[in-house]
Formats: structure tokens, C-alpha cells, sequence
């Protein structure tokens, strides 16, 4: 076997992933690249696969883009290459019976259509005519892609595998992947059995081996294989291979022609987890053992939307593994463990349908040193070290699978797996009725129910549901009185060192490295001016600084620090489960804390942004003066010991101000009021901090400048932004908003909206949308247009604002 001693990367895996990823590399220009394949191409998940081409159904600018260029990838792939992709446009049509699909699907197809994809709502009707075997009787709709379908999934990795092989790229069949050489804590080599190749960079495609190729190196990639199955009939007469794919989700099945029958493909609610333990080495265009038992009333249900396939015999019950992440978001990225360590996998059930995107942007990444698209959502670093856990991974991936089939409402909490981490209250607010969501583990409280009222979702839905005025009546005591908000999951990190200060001040916009005692909000930029990080650095003495950001950015945060220390004296400890963080905030709050400490907390003696330690109870407590909510308020930080001993002496005094428990979703109406940041969620790696509105946080005149300060220079000299975060208010007080509606500027449509809340106080619908009309966009501007948001297949006026509409002065802060 011949195997390179050397190459520029080494692809590990020739599924259609690392296929794709090897194609992209070359025709970026890279092609010193190596693709490993440790049987034959395809022979892991690839081979089995259904093949559906869908780019209708996410809310999720990334994915649908992948979606979108892999269809046009495929399409255009035979007259490059020589191999046919089997891509047949032959159309998709996802139906529902059910209202609650039907709000969502609308809600998604809006945003399909700003996203470029020519989505259609059609009647029953309209559904039988183009797939008349189906039972449409009860349907509501159907949603209508004419340009998706189908593809053969060997032919896609086969002409990306021949296209990456035309580019240069060398593509070697039989040769595993046993270990890797690293250096410096960067990837230097990959070890086969005839050789080492070394390499500057490694891509992990190895599906669902990923995992235990990533462990052997110390990676980090939780993903676990699933069984999948599918079913092909016996020929029914007049079935035509023109017809549409047919997805009907509540009945957990997809519908196809296969050789003059039909394939009935399942996602099962409940799955099951498939060798937990470990994927067997030597797994090639391997089958599963099928579980009629458990699988047979889930074909019933699926067989009953296209009833004919009933009367005709079962040809082929299929099952094979597709691996799962926790949260359905595929593992991609560089790992926090280890430089040039990039990582592909994890598609949970969408690998075919958005390889050849993923491989661009893995390419991307690569060659330029930075993504090009939005990857917050399924960066590998979001993923933490628990979820690799076994009896994690069984006990959550029994409900991803289904995920994907479920109605997908925005306010819904996974149930699996719960209660892996507990912050130091959980007991007292469990007792205080909180209704706990899974936060990146965490149990956190989202909301109270009142006392006596036991806490749980009635009925889920799109709408208001019974905790509503719960939230409403939390927001309104942030507003009016004092509140107390567990956030204990907040990620936390002591740094410490000589050089701690000169290393945060370059890493951060604004300048943190002032005076002692003082708490700075700044982002973390890379050298192109994009943003990387949101979040709050405290100096607490010239050599000490703790810095706190979201719980989804917690390895993001950790690795940046880490990679930028470089030979400084700089020591970063992770603080996140040493230390409870208890949030008391609103207009009441100095009174409840004054009457519980000694320290002085006076506006003169404790002015906001002020960093203290303060004395409540037996305990000594870093109380810093900072809001995320746009109240005055405080937020205290304690030793897990002396966590409850501090609570209790809170909500002891509390009773005397009134103080009310409020949770996540109060957090979050709050902090949208005030138009605060959410990294993730509203602002991410795409955007540039005065694009994001936070110019604000950025000190150009700090002597030592700032990692990215030359592009935010280079922007500003442009003139006029013609791309800015805008805060939308939906003048109508009765729509919700969540995510991905469209907003449009006299009629045109300008941008969507990236995370909202209810504003209880603003009275409506409100959130963060990145508008881009082609014109400068200043106040004036704004007001003399005209927005309305679309909801649901509505459009609502709407108001759009570069100030935060509640308190644009922060009056309310610094009083
Ligand atoms: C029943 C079923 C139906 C599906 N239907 C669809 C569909 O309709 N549409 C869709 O988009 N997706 C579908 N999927 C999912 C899709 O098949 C996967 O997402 C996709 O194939 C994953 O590709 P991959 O390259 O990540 O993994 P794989 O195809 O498994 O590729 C990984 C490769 O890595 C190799 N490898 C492993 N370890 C090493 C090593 N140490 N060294 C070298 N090589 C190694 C393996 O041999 C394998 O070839 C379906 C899956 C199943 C099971």
C-alpha cells in the first residue's frame, strides 16, 4: 500500500461527509490532501441511506443554505465528474392533520422562502393529485418543494470521492486511521498501519466511530448510533417514480417510489440506541437485526397514510445505525482539545441531504482560518465532556431520533437525561415550585408556579400556555419590586498571572484592564472583526480577573483564552461548579441586600459596574453591580458551600420587599426589552461588533489595541452600516414571536428575526433582527419606514429601533 508520508490534511473517513470535506478542500485549491477510508467509500452510514433531498423545514439560516447548495451541488456533480448522483427533483411534500404542524410549518416555510426555497402551501386536494395513493381525507395541508426529492446516496460520495480524486486529492481505500501524532497541543500526524502521515490538519468523518477514533486522542465527540429503519413494498400497480417524496412526520413516516414500490421510512418517537458500547471496527455495509416487536405499530400508523401499501408484501425491512448528538445539531468545528483537530459528525438522520454544504464549510474553515456561516449552533465546543458519558448517550439518544419528527415548538425542554447537573439551590427553588429546563445540563428554572399549584405545561403550544402569566407576573416584579434568579450555569473562569490583564485587554474590545474593582461588558473579536464572544470581565485585583459568559459559550470562552495565552503568564481556571450565582435584580434590590449586609451600597459607595465583596449572613459573597435585565441589581457570586446559607438569608429578608422567584423565561422578556445581547442566539460569529450595535463596548484608543481593532477600523472607514441589529416590536399585543419570522421594510423583506421574547412591559412581541436593505440604516431611516414581521403566515406592524425601547437612557440602571 502506498501511503504518503506527508500531506497538507488528512480526511479521516469516506462517507459522504469526508468525501464532501475532501472535494471542497480541493477545489478551494488544497490539494495535498489525503482521504483515509478504513474500508471501502461509503461503507458506513452512506450506503444505506434513504436519500430525501429536503431543503424545506429548518429554521436555521446555516442548514438551510447547506441544504440548498448541496441540492445544486448534486445536480450539477455527473457533468463534472462522470458519476451521476441519481439526483431526481422529483419534488417533496410534507403533510399534517394537525393545527399545531400546521402553525409550525407555516412558520417555517415563511422562512424557507426568505431563505430562496420555492416552498408552497397546497390543499389536500393539491397533495392527491400529486401522490394519489395517499389517505388525505384528514389533512390540513401539504408544503410543496418542487425542486427536492431524492438522490442515490452511493452515487453522491462516489462523485465527491471522484471529483475531490480530480482535483488531486489522493483517496485511499483499506487504510484505517489507528491514532494520531500531536505536538504542542496541535494535531501533527495520523498513524495508519502501513505509516504515519504527517499532516497540519486532521478532519475527524468517521460517522459513527467518530466518538471512539476522537477518545483514543482525548476528543470530545458525544454522538451515538441509532437504529433507522426503513421498509421497501412489493410492487403496487401504477405507482410512479415522478411522483413527490411524501413526509408525513405525525405519523412517523416518509413515503417514496423503490423499484415499483414504496419505501416507507420511520422516525420512530422512542428509538433505540445502538452498541453504546462501542461501534465494531470491522461494521462494513452492515444491517441490523430489525425489532418488529418494537417498530411494528409505528409501520401501521406510517402504512395508514397510504393505505394501499397495506395490501402488498414487505420486500425488505431494513434497519441500519445513523449516529445522534444530544441536542440533534451535528459536531463540527475545531475541538477545544486539540489545534487543527477538525471534526465532522454527528447528521443525525441529514447527512446526505447537507454533506456537500458541510464539506464547503468545512473547506472553508480550513483554508481561510475562519467559517464562513453561522456555526453557534453546531460548533463541537457548545458539547461538553458528560455527554461522551454511556449511560448518558443511552439514555438521551432514545429521544433525539424522534426529535426530528416531533412538532418542533419552541418552548419545548428535552426530558431525557435530566438531572445531570444540579446547581447548589436546586432543592430550595424546587421547593419554591420552579418548572426546571435542561440548561446545557444544568437543571435551571425557566418559571414558578404560584404556590399550591403544581409546576407543569398543561398543554403545549404556539401560544399562551398556563405559565404565562406566571412569566408576565416575574417580569413585572423584576420591573416594579426585586427578584431573585438562580444562575448558577453561568460559565465562569478565574484568570490569573502576571500578564492575566495585558492578555484579556488584547482578547477583548473594550478595555478591562482599568481600574480594580470594576466590571466591563466587552466582546471578544477575531482578526477580522467578528464576533467570538459577549460577555463581562471583572478586574479584582492587577493579577486576578473573573470573566462569566453564557453557558453555551463555556468552551468557546475557555479554549479562546487558552489559545491566546501564547507565552504570557496567564493561568485560566474554570470556577463554573465552585461557585453559585444568585441574580437580585430590580428597583428594590439595593434595599433587600442593604438590609442584610454591612457594606455600604449606596450609589456613591457602590455605583454600577462597582465589583465588591460583600458580607450577608456568615458568609463573604463578590457582589458586582451589573444588570442583564435593565434594572438596578446585583449579582452575587458564592462558594457552592455557602450557596444556600446566602439564599436563605435573601429570601428571609426578602418576604419584608416582597421578593419574587423569577426564572429563565423572565430573563429572557427582560433582557429583549432592553435589546441586550445573546451570543448564539441574536449575534454570532457572522456578525461584526457594529453591525451587533455594541460600538459602544469598544475602546479604539486603548494603548495596547485589541485583537480585531484594524477591521472594526477598516469598517467604520467604510461609512455608513448598511447591515445593523434592529430590536422589532410587534404592535399587535397577541402574536408570539421565537425565531426565524420574517421582517419586512416597506414590503420587501430585510431580515428575520434571530430571538425574541414577549416584551410584558413593552406590551408585545419582541426581539433581535439583522436588517440589510442596501441602504444606510440610521434612526431616521428606520422611522421613515414602514416594518411588519410575518407570523405564522401574518404580517404584523412592527416597529424597528437601533436605542432599546425600554429605558433608552438607562435611567433605571445607574439610579
Ligand atoms: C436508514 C437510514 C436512512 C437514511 N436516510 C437519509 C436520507 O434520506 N437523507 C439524508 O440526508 N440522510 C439519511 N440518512 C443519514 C445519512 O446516511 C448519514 O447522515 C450520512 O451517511 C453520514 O455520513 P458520514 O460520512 O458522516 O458517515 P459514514 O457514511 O458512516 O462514513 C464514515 C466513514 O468513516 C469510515 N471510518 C470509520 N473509522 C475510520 C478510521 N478509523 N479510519 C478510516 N476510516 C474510518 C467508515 O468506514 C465510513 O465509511 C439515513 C441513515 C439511515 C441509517
Amino acid at each position: 500500500m502506498n501511503v504518503p508520508s506527508r500531506a497538507r490534511v488528512v480526511v479521516v473517513g469516506g462517507g459522504v461527509i469526508g468525501s464532501s470535506v475532501a472535494y471542497h478542500l480541493g477545489h478551494m485549491g488544497w490539494r495535498d490532501v489525503v482521504l483515509l477510508e478504513r474500508d471501502k467509500l461509503t461503507s458506513g452510514t452512506t450506503w444505506h441511506a434513504a436519500g430525501l433531498m429536503v431543503t424545506f423545514g429548518s429554521t436555521s439560516e446555516t442548514s438551510t443554505e447547506m441544504r440548498k447548495y448541496t441540492r445544486d451541488l448534486y445536480a450539477r456533480l455527473e457533468a463534472e465528474t462522470g458519476q451521476s448522483t441519481g439526483l431526481k427533483q422529483c419534488g417533496f411534500i410534507e403533510v399534517t392533520a394537525d393545527p399545531d404542524r400546521l402553525e409550525e410549518y407555516r412558520r417555517v416555510s415563511s422562512f424557507n422562502r426568505y431563505c430562496g426555497i420555492d416552498v408552497q402551501e397546497i390543499s389536500p386536494r393539491q397533495v392527491k393529485e400529486l401522490f394519489p395513493i395517499a389517505h388525505t381525507d384528514d389533512l390540513l395541508a401539504g408544503f410543496y418543494v418542487k425542486d427536492d426529492g431524492r438522490a442515490d446516496p452511493v452515487g453522491v460520495g462516489m462523485a465527491l470521492a471522484k471529483g475531490a480524486k480530480q482535483q488531486g486529492v489522493t483517496v485511499l481505500e483499506g487504510v484505517p486511521c489507528i491514532g494520531i501524532t500531536k505536538k504542542g497541543g496541535a494535531v501533527t500526524g495520523v498513524v495508519t498501519p502501513h505509516g504515519t502521515i504527517e499532516c497540519e490538519y486532521v478532519v475527524n468523518c468517521s460517522g459513527m466511530w467518530a466518538r471512539q477514533l476522537g477518545q483514543q486522542h482525548g476528543v470530545n465527540i458525544p454522538n451515538q448510533a441509532a437504529e433507522h429503519y426503513y421498509l421497501i413494498t412489493e410492487r403496487i400497480p401504477g405507482i410512479d417514480p415522478n411522483w413527490p417524496v411524501l413526509e408525513d412526520p405525525a405519523s412517523y413516516g416518509y413515503f417514496r417510489e423503490e423499484v415499483g414500490g414504496l419505501m416507507i421510512g420511520l422516525f420512530e418517537p422512542k428509538c433505540a440506541p445502538w452498541n453504546v458500547g462501542g461501534i465494531p471496527d470491522d461494521f462494513s455495509f452492515g444491517e441490523i437485526q430489525p425489532d418488529w416487536d418494537r417498530m411494528g405499530g409505528y409501520v401501521e400508523t406510517a402504512m395508514a397514510r397510504v393505505p394501499i401499501s397495506m395490501n402488498v408484501g414487505v420486500r425488505k425491512f431494513f434497519c441500519g445505525p445513523e449516529s445522534f448528538t444530544p441536542d440533534l445539531q451535528p459536531c463540527v468545528g475545531e475541538a477545544p482539545e486539540l489545534r487543527n483537530y477538525f471534526v465532522a459528525a454527528g447528521l443525525n438522520s441529514i447527512g446526505i441531504l447537507t454533506g456537500g454544504g458541510m464539506g464547503r464549510v468545512i473547506a472553508h474553515w480550513i483554508t481561510t482560518g475562519r467559517p464562513d456561516v453561522d456555526i453557534t449552533g453546531f460548533n463541537i465546543d457548545r458539547l461538553h465532556r458528560y455527554q461522551a458519558n454511556p449511560e448518558y448517550r443511552r439514555t438521551r439518544t432514545v429521544e433525539s431520533l424522534g426529535m426530528v419528527y416531533k412538532c418542533h415548538y419552541p418552548t419545548y425542554v428535552m426530558q431525557t437525561a435530566r438531572d445531570a447537573k444540579r446547581g447548589p439551590l436546586h432543592d430550595r427553588l424546587a421547593a419554591k415550585n420552579a418548572y426546571f429546563k435542561d440548561v446545557s445540563g444544568w437543571e435551571g428554572p425557566d418559571w414558578y408556579a404560584p404556590p399550591g399549584v403544581e409546576p407543569r405545561v398543561e398543554k403545549i403550544g404556539w401560544g399562551r400556555q398556563n405559565w404565562f402569566p406566571y412569566w408576565a407576573a416575574e417580569h413585572r416584579a423584576a420591573r416594579e419590586g426585586v427578584i431573585a434568579m438562580d444562575m448558577s450555569f453561568m460559565s465562569k473562569f478565574l484568570v490569573e498571572g502576571r500578564d492575566a490583564g495585558a492578555l484579556l485587554d488584547w482578547i477583548s474590545a473594550n478595555s478591562v484592564d482599568g481600574p480594580t474593582n470594576q466590571i466591563t461588558y466587552t466582546q471578544w473579536l477575531d482578526d477580522a472583526g467578528k464576533l467570538q464572544a459577549d460577555l463581562t470581565v471583572s478586574k479584582l485585583d492587577d493579577d486576578r480577573f473573573w470573566v462569566v459568559a453564557s453557558d453555551t459559550c463555556h468552551r468557546h470562552v475557555e479554549t479562546w483564552m487558552k489559545r491566546h495565552i501564547g507565552d504570557k503568564h496567564a493561568f485560566v481556571a474554570d470556577m463554573t461548579g465552585a461557585y453559585g450565582q444568585i441574580n437580585v435584580q430590580g428597583p428594590r434590590s439595593r434595599e433587600l441586600l442593604q438590609s442584610i449586609t454591612t457594606a455600604d451600597l449606596s450609589n456613591e459607595k457602590f455605583p454600577f459596574r462597582h465589583v465588591q465583596e460583600i458580607d450577608i449572613g456568615f458568609a463573604r459573597v463578590m457582589c458586582v453591580r451589573i444588570t442583564y435585565l435593565g434594572e438596578l441589581g446585583y449579582e452575587l457570586y458564592i462558594p457552592v458551600e455557602q450557596a444556600v446559607h446566602v439564599y436563605d438569608r435573601i429570601v428571609a429578608a426578602g418576604d419584608a420587599f416582597g421578593l419574587t422567584h423569577a426564572g429563565l423565561k423572565a430573563l429572557a422578556s427582560l433582557r429583549m426589552e432592553k435589546g441586550y445581547r445573546d451570543y448564539g442566539h441574536d449575534i454570532d460569529n457572522t456578525d461584526t461588533v457594529l453591525e451587533a450595535g455594541l460600538g459602544f463596548a469598544v475602546d479604539l484608543k486603548k494603548p495596547r489595541g485589541f485583537l480585531g481593532k484594524e477591521a472594526v477600523l477598516a469598517q467604520k472607514a467604510k461609512g455608513p452600516l448598511k447591515k445593523r441589529l434592529v430590536q422589532i416590536l410587534v404592535k399587535d399585543p397577541e402574536p408570539l414571536m421565537f425565531h426565524a419570522e420574517v421582517v419586512r421594510r416597506n414590503d420587501r423583506p430585510c431580515g428575520y428575526i434571530r430571538a425574541a421574547s414577549y416584551g410584558h412591559t413593552l406590551g408585545g412581541a419582541v426581539g433581535l433582527a439583522m436588517i440589510e436593505t442596501g441602504d444606510a440604516i440610521d434612526p431616521k431611516y428606520l422611522e421613515a419606514s414602514t416594518f411588519d414581521v410575518e407570523i405564522a403566515g401574518k404580517r404584523y406592524p412592527a416597529i424597528a429601533s437601533l436605542r432599546p425601547l425600554f429605558d433608552p437612557d438607562n435611567l433605571k440602571i445607574k439610579g
